[in-house]
């Protein structure tokens, strides 16, 4: 067995998947070839580093449901490719489709889970940024019911320019805006009054497109998502979750023409 030949089947052999006489040769080769021995040890390595760093979740169940949709588009593919050609090329074609969609499964499962933990820690750090605020007493660095006023004070401390809409006439007041920090990275904040409640309305540039959990409830606070034409609204209050929800999508729904 040479490097080409071994390559595809490091992985493979890593996860014990390699069997027979392609086994023992590949078993051969890694002990003589320090370069696909080294890929080896490396598959190995990133392993043990993923099952040691990765904290654990539960998958929600909208998660699952997308990983079984994918597996099932998988093996549908696999089974028409297999078709029309003869034994031995579909089994080797299987061989390679198998493993191409353990790939994609892996892959899609990674990011799926990289996405609804950043999200779940965006969600978490907007009530902890809200919170702060609030007993602090600092939330508006701009006290202003004008948007007029408040739009142009944020622009002129951030990289972009936030949407700045007043909304008292759909009983959401405009009380001022404030900076903040996101994701490690400056934004907007819009404080609106709604009857009791304050809300805390987070606008930054558009980051992704990735579905993310469009509600939450977080230490007593709502927190409800949404993705305009041009930014991320991220809204947290006490407001009941359908209010709040409305209101983000209101705001998101003319974000491009601010
Ligand atoms: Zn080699």
């Amino acid at each position: 067995m040479n490097c080409n030949e071994a390559a595809p089947m490091v992985v493979a052999h890593a996860d014990g998947e390699v069997d027979g006489l392609r086994g023992h040769s590949l078993k051969k080769h890694l002990k003589e070839c320090a370069t696909c021995a080294g890929k080896h040890q490396a598959v190995l390595d990133l392993r043990t580093k993923l099952r040691a760093e990765v904290p654990y979740h539960h998958a929600p169940q909208s998660l699952r449901d997308r990983v079984l949709a994918t597996v099932r588009a998988a093996e549908g593919r696999s089974s028409v490719a297999r078709r029309g050609t003869g034994e031995r090329w579909g089994w080797l074609l299987s061989g390679a489709l198998g493993g191409c969609a353990a790939t994609v499964l892996a892959w899609f499962v990674g990011t799926a889970v990289l996405e609804w933990r950043n999200s779940e820690d965006l969600a978490t750090e907007a009530v902890t940024a809200h919170v702060r605020a609030t007993l602090g007493g600092h939330l508006t660095e701009v006290a202003s019911s004008d948007q007029h006023t408040v739009k142009p004070w944020l622009s002129a401390r951030l990289d972009f320019s936030p949407p700045v809409r007043d909304l008292a006439s759909e009983g959401f007041a405009l009380t001022g805006g404030r900076r903040d920090y996101l994701g490690g990275q400056p934004v907007a904040v819009l404080v609106y009054r709604y009857r009791d409640h304050m809300v805390d309305v987070f606008v930054r540039p558009q980051q992704s497109r990735a579905a993310t959990p469009p509600l939450r409830s977080i230490r007593g606070f709502n927190v409800a998502r949404t993705t305009g034409t041009a930014m991320d609204w991220v809204a947290v209050s006490d407001v009941n979750p359908d209010t709040l929800t409305a209101f983000v999508q209101r705001l998101a729904r003319e974000d491009a023409s601010p």
